[in-house]
């Protein structure tokens, strides 16, 4: 598949929930509310939507949300799509998840066929993660970060730099994941959603998260690309990989090459815009058969680029990165 600019596009992030167990600060405001059921996509949609991008050519597929695991039915998912991964025409399934349940699933995923997890944690201070995820208790993602890592998970650490919270735990967070084998990825907070706080005050521009890094170590960046808006670089004398994914100060939407699909069934071609396809109103009157259709529409109209920017009395986009995924 190839969309408008002549983007290859073989990538599907797939938010299969948007619930979740945790209410981090720069993604969700304290009350929520959440999606009625019947419009977030059944199990036998989300399998059915993934298949037809397979078919398609989509080779790599990442589930998220909201929180994946909190959704009761994920195994069935991962062990559906994971088929795909022995038949050959899929690459790659990965997760991105909060961890809180990862020791009661690390297993059954790998076993599924799923190799790759990336789990966040902004902070290694159990306080500050209280504070950051409004109630979240660190020791069941620290749990679940290890449980993947004795199932045989390569595991990347997500870290959202943010002001005055977490700003001086960059370094000491990839001396961590050094220690462990973890990658490490920094992430500069995007204005998803009302978070019932302003974004402002903690917005902190890569440049200066990275400074503490930079002054105690040198970065060498590499060539690695997937088609994602990171980049990556080595780090002297350790073997963590360090990724920075910087929406606001540098933008790399040039190689995108992702769609997403939402928990409720849409194709958002773009974290930052709003133009979307429905694809489960094309499926729930059509079937399958209405899904190519849409899915060409989808292609035709992803952006150049996003148009992110935080400021005050900058509005944030109106739809949650649970929702969208992450
Ligand atoms: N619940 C899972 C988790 O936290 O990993 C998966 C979904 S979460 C929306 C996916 C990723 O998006 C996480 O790494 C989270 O830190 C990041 N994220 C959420 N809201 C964000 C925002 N406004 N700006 C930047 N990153 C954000
Ligand atoms: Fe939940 Fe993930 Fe959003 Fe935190 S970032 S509130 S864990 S969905």
């Amino acid at each position: 598949m190839s969309d408008g600019f002549g983007r290859h596009i073989e990538y599907l992030r797939i938010s299969v929930t948007d619930r979740c167990d945790l209410r981090c600060r720069y993604c969700m405001a304290e009350r929520m509310t959440f999606l009625p059921r019947d419009e977030v996509l059944t199990l036998d949609e989300v399998a059915i939507i993934a298949e037809r991008f397979i078919a398609r050519g989509v080779r790599r597929i990442r589930l998220t949300g909201g929180e994946p695991l909190v959704r009761r039915d994920v195994g069935d998912l991962v062990r559906r799509i994971g088929r795909h991964l022995n038949g050959g025409s899929l690459d790659e399934l990965t997760l991105t998840t909060n961890g809180t349940r990862l020791s009661e699933y690390a297993g059954s995923l790998f076993d599924a066929g799923v190799r790759r997890i990336n789990i966040s944690l902004d902070t290694l201070d159990p306080a500050i993660f209280a504070h950051i995820t409004r109630g979240g208790d660190i020791e069941k993602t620290l749990a679940g970060i290890a449980a993947a890592n004795a199932a045989g998970h390569r595991v990347k650490i997500n870290m959202v730099a943010l002001r005055g919270l977490n700003e001086d735990a960059v370094l000491p967070m990839l001396r961590w994941c050094d220690r462990r084998g973890h990658d490490l990825t920094v992430i500069e907070t995007m204005p998803l959603g009302d978070t019932g706080e302003d974004r402002t005050d903690h917005y902190l521009p890569m440049d200066e998260a990275l400074a503490p890094v930079r002054a105690a170590l040198e970065l060498r960046p590499l060539p690695v690309r997937t088609g994602g808006p990171a980049r990556y670089f080595a780090v002297e004398g350790m073997r963590v990989k360090l990724g920075i994914i910087t929406p606001l100060t540098r933008n790399f939407c040039a190689d995108c090459n992702r769609m997403r699909l939402t928990c409720e069934g849409k194709i958002f071609m773009c974290l930052g815009h709003e133009d979307h396809v429905d694809l489960k109103a094309a499926f729930r009157s059509g079937g399958a058969g209405a899904l190519d259709a849409m899915i060409d529409r989808a292609l035709g109209a992803k952006p150049l680029r996003h148009e992110f920017a935080i400021g005050r009395g900058v509005s944030a986009t109106r739809r949650h990165m649970s929702v969208t995924g992450g």
